[in-house]
């Protein structure tokens, strides 16, 4: 009797002990760590926006935390905090104190509530070497002529006196990129956009380096404005019935073909430059332009900037600017590449039809639309003079002829001054040549 119930003593001990155990293991015990992360993840700093800290502890919750930024041998700043249970998310922004130029060290350290390793808890570290820099980046221009046309180009050329993230002419809304070459030079083709009158706005070149220190940069320049063409198309029933099938995919449900005209020329437009802003990017920092661009033999059909009113049955529907100019000659003629480039783009682009886009470099591309068979494809160096393909009415094309763009970043600028050598001469490789 006295055995059994000394036996059934320690079955019951070990029982409780066992519960107990596990009662603490999963209560006061994990193994995971706290995670720490900083935004913004950047290794420079102009201190002008506070740092966020967050720190998720995915166990028993956070138990302390302990934020120090250290230069050299000393510790700034510190911040300690210590949480209640039950804490798994906290996070702080962090404001940092007054540095000097140079290196410093924010350092976070993260405890948890966890019982390992002798009650002090799963402990996290991180560590991040960040230089603090307030100074701005310096501009010094290296072309000091500026004659630009309304709708025109311009290349200027200048120097930034540190690394950049990002520099280039800023001109109101618009943004052209400028690119460094091996000179360490940055040169930056731009335009004076057809939208934008003479005295509302002017051009500046802006540098942004690593920390976000922003510099900006008049210059001395120079515009002519322009007036642009006021043109009236009307369109025919025959036009919407020939032209807007090949649309409808892009907008089921529309079945009216007047109505998806208008959705055509004014969401698809839209949509289509977009398009062609991106493909900008794809340019390259070697310049490939040797002289004047070739220009299809043909008539002027269009050009560059007219605004355009839509009449349908009478009435006026729409209007839109004419980004490009359109040359005709006989169907089906052969398109000419009208400098040595890159091709960037080849193949249906909406409104404009089968297309193709050439990179000569420094963001200038030029674009050959509404063709009809396209000979080249993406990737391709082509010279100047060579087949692209042929005329044709793909997209929306009233008659067979080509639609051709002269773009700067993305921009439609007046391809008159890029088949103009001393225009060319005078604003383009002078400059150039004077760098060498
Ligand atoms: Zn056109």
């Amino acid at each position: 009797m006295a055995v059994k119930f000394k036996r059934g003593f320690w079955i019951l001990l070990i029982l409780v002990l066992a519960g107990g155990l596990g009662f603490v293991y999963f209560n006061f015990v994990d193994k995971q760590k706290p995670v720490i992360e900083i935004y913004p993840e950047t290794a420079f700093t102009n201190g002008a926006e506070p740092f966020e800290l967050r720190i998720h502890d995915p166990g028993l919750g956070l138990r302390r935390v302990e934020i120090s930024v250290v230069q050299g041998q000393e510790v700034l700043k510190t911040v300690r905090e210590n949480f209640d249970p039950g804490v798994h998310d906290w996070k702080t922004r962090l404001n940092l104190p007054d540095l000097s130029q140079g290196e410093f060290e924010l350092r976070v350290l993260a405890v948890d509530r966890s019982i390992l390793n002798w009650g002090r808890g799963n402990v996290s570290h991180l560590s991040r070497q960040m230089t603090f820099d307030n100074v701005p980046p310096s501009i010094s221009l290296a072309t000091h002529v500026h004659n630009l046309n309304q709708g025109g180009a311009g290349l200027v050329i200048y120097t930034v006196s540190k690394e950049v993230e990002k520099t280039g002419v800023r001109l109101g809304g618009y943004f052209f990129p400028a690119y460094q070459k091996t000179d360490g030079r940055y040169y930056c083709l731009f335009s004076f956009a057809y939208d934008i009158a003479p005295g509302d706005e002017t051009p500046r070149i802006l540098a942004r380096d690593m920390a976000g220190n922003e510099q900006t940069s008049g210059f001395n320049h120079h515009v002519n404005s322009r007036s642009f063409r006021q043109a009236d198309l009307n369109i025919s029933d025959g036009f919407l019935h020939s032209q807007m099938p090949q649309f409808e995919n892009n907008f089921s449900g529309v079945s009216d073909p007047f109505e998806l005209f208008l959705k055509v020329n004014r969401d698809l437009r839209k949509q289509n430059r977009a398009s062609i802003m991106e493909i900008s990017s794809r340019t390259s920092s070697a310049f490939t332009l040797e002289g004047t661009m070739k220009r299809k033999p043909s008539a002027f059909m269009a050009g560059y900037a007219d605004h355009r009113s839509y009449y349908y049955q009478g009435e006026e529907v729409d209007q839109q600017v004419h980004l490009g100019v359109d040359l005709a000659s006989t169907a089906q003629a052969p398109v000419p590449a009208a400098e040595r480039g890159k091709v960037v783009f080849s193949g249906d682009l909406g409104i404009y039809g089968q297309t193709v886009i050439l990179d000569h470099g420094l963001g200038l591309q030029t674009l050959y639309a509404h063709l009809s068979s396209i000979e080249v494809s993406k990737g391709q160096d082509v010279e100047r003079g060579q087949q692209l393909g042929r005329t044709g009415t793909t997209g929306l094309a009233v008659g067979d002829h080509l639609h051709f763009e002269v773009l700067v970043s993305g921009i439609s600028v007046n391809p008159a001054e890029w088949w103009d050598g001393n225009w060319l001469e005078n604003n383009i490789f002078s400059k150039l040549r004077s760098m060498n």
